[in-house]
């Protein structure tokens, strides 16, 4: 079977690129029928937080990207991976490595002014005068040959051996590396598709040498391009919203950032829409783009404003209501959030802006939108809002079709226009210039609420 995995650092929140990796990874798992696991890679101990383990699990759960195992913590699997450095230190594949830092220091140097990589020169490698108090652990690497993977992504990769040194597995206190960390556990939770940014490229020859010097299968491999601003610059708080939960907060619904995040660096066909079934049914590694992708703001609102209108009304609502309480909008008193929804999802783009754009629905407003009274609620339509506040006062039933009678009469009433009615009418119970059509609007304002406002706007 399949098995794919999502190994964050924990040093910052769930951020896009981390987000697009993950879903790639969890895809891969679901087409197959396989399993997606969580492991959280926090062995760097200075770095690594709760908090931004509690904002990656947020972000995933946000997303939907549920996993199968996990999460598993690699700090809490040392005497794993300890079991490992003894055994390839008694089969001689990893040896101790004496050299102090001087000394490392000093080759460094030395091969930097040569023009040369700088690598570890195998001082202690076949030394059996090698010794000292402190020393650190190293995997013998092949010196000859070459690596070679088949990457879905990027195609062929071969490194010659030589241009790996003898890494180290183990430091002077006894941690492991993490580029150890990671072997074992691909190995131990059976991963078969390691899906990550392209910037551990360098580490798939040492890894797939580790995993070959301890008898373990060799997974396959795609290494997932950067994703750029939309000025061509690596994608970084500058470009904005960079967090998944900063999303969230801004509005975006995890549907639409999915789509959003598949088709940057993955297309099929000109297809733009893709409901998480279809990508599980269409997504493949080898159609991911080598190249890097730009992000682009538009495009994410344009998707956005898809799924506001399209998916059913009830899980938009569950959306939008963690807006409306993120705005302290109490929205007990007034329409279901339901039948708001499809009246403004056509004039925003984001659910942000809805909420805050709904809340003459829920409350009075405080005050008028300046322009929009400057314009429409000058002293001549005055005369305008009594006669219209008389109408819908005395409508029997408030429905859209009868207040929208009680509008016409009114302006028949005046001899006027029904703008002359409307726009004085629309600003005096929304408080703004900018609502959807007045007739349902009122209705789902109810009677005494909209007459209640009118008069307040002509006290
Ligand atoms: N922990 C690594 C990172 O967050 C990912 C390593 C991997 O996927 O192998 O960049």
């Amino acid at each position: 079977t399949v098995v794919t995995r999502f190994a964050p650092s924990p040093t910052g929140y769930l951020h896009v690129g981390g987000a697009r990796t993950a879903l790639y990874s969890w895809l891969v798992a679901k087409a197959a029928g396989g399993k997606f696991v969580l492991r959280i890679e926090d062995t760097d101990r200075e770095r690594s937080t709760q908090p931004a383990i509690d904002a990656i699990l947020e972000g995933m759960e946000w997303l939907g990207l549920n996993w199968d195992e996990g999460p598993f913590y690699q700090t809490k699997r040392f005497d794993r991976y300890q079991q490992y450095i003894d055994q390839l230190l008694a089969e001689d594949k990893a040896y101790k490595c004496y050299c102090s830092t001087e000394r490392l220091e000093q080759m460094r140097e030395e091969q930097m002014a040569n023009g040369e990589k700088p690598r570890y020169d195998g001082h202690c490698r076949d030394n059996p005068n090698a010794s000292g108090d402190r020393y650190v652990i190293r995997f013998r690497n092949p010196q000859e040959g070459s690596v070679k993977f088949n990457d879905h992504i990027r195609g062929p990769i071969e490194f010659a051996n030589t241009e790996l040194d003898d890494l180290i597995i183990a430091r002077s206190d006894g941690t492991p590396t993490y580029n150890f960390c990671v072997v074992i556990d691909d190995w131990e939770m059976g991963i078969t598709h390691v899906v990550r940014g392209e910037d551990h490229i360098n580490n798939t020859p040492r890894q797939i040498n580790i995993l070959q010097a301890l008898g373990a299968p060799v997974p396959e491999y795609a290494h997932v391009a950067m994703i750029l601003g939309d000025d061509g610059k690596k994608l970084s708080k500058r470009h904005g919203a960079v967090s998944v939960m900063q999303y969230r907060d801004d509005g975006y619904l995890p549907q639409a950032v999915l789509n959003y995040l598949v088709r940057l660096g993955w297309s099929h066909g000109d297809q733009e829409i893709f409901s998480v079934d279809e990508m599980v049914q269409l997504f493949k590694l080898d159609d991911v783009n080598k190249a890097a992708s730009a992000f682009n703001t538009e495009k994410l609102n344009w998707l956005n404003q898809h799924y506001m209108k399209s998916l059913p009304v009830a899980e938009v609502a569950s959306y939008l209501q963690w807006h409306f309480t993120d705005q302290a909008i109490d929205v007990s008193k007034g329409p279901a959030l339901e039948k708001i929804i499809p009246l403004l999802a056509d004039r925003v783009k984001t659910l942000k802006e809805m909420a805050s754009s709904a809340r003459y629905f829920y409350e009075e407003y405080e005050a008028f939108d300046e322009a929009a009274a400057k314009k429409h609620l000058r002293p001549v339509a005055r005369e305008a809002l009594e006669v219209v506040q008389d109408r819908l006062a005395s409508l029997t039933e408030w429905h859209a079709e009868a207040i929208q009678g009680a509008i016409q009469a009114a302006a028949a009433d005046l001899d006027v226009g029904m703008g002359k009615v409307g726009m004085p009418l629309r600003v005096a119970v929304t408080g703004s210039g900018n609502s959807p059509s007045l007739d349902v609007t009122l209705e789902l304002i109810e009677q005494e609420q909209v007459v209640g406002r009118i008069a307040r706007a002509i006290s």
